[in-house]
């Protein structure tokens, strides 16, 4: 049993690499965070022209005692890897932009890079490989630009998460 559980925890902590789909893995939180994790992903994919096969947000046991909210986005990635670092910190970046009460907001910039506290999902570790040359900032300016530039869709893929836990 520890076994399985350990094995199933391996495979949910990395970005699977099958072909070209790509499997996202939410840090665990509530309904509302992962649901704008994964919209986070979903938007800043489809910004960079990604086919999104879908997400969902699901809810997981913790030892028969508490249960938490994850999540996992699929798509398909086309070739470039610079997008893939965007569309990794995208669930992250996402996250800034709903307040406590889980209505849309627009963030700065600095508060989401200047954030040091938050967990980070194994998946959505930026690489080197994923920068594919730019510099880490650059990446970040694109990910704040796809999301603040898509804030309508944001809201529409996050409620429909929210809400019926797929996406689309
Ligand atoms: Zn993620």
């Amino acid at each position: 049993m520890e076994g399985f559980a350990k094995a199933n925890l391996f495979m949910e902590g990395r970005a699977k690499v099958d072909s070209v789909v790509v499997f996202f893995a939410a840090p665990i939180g509530s309904l509302s965070f992962a649901s704008i994790h994964e919209a986070g992903h979903v938007v800043t994919a489809k910004s960079v022209g990604m086919q999104v096969m879908g997400a969902r947000v699901f809810l997981q046991s913790r030892g028969g005692f508490s249960s938490y909210w994850k999540g996992s986005t699929t798509l398909r990635a086309n070739g470039s890897s610079r997008d893939m670092a965007v569309v990794k910190m995208g669930g992250h970046f996402a996250e800034f932009f709903i307040d406590d009460s889980n209505v849309l907001r627009v963030p700065s910039f600095l508060s989401i890079v200047g954030n040091r506290k938050t967990i980070i999902s194994q998946s959505d570790v930026v690489t080197a490989a994923d920068l594919g040359g730019v510099s880490l900032l650059d990446a970040q300016h694109r990910t704040y630009r796809a999301l603040s530039g898509n804030t309508r869709l944001l809201h529409s893929v996050f409620h429909k998460l929210w809400r019926s836990h797929v996406y689309p």
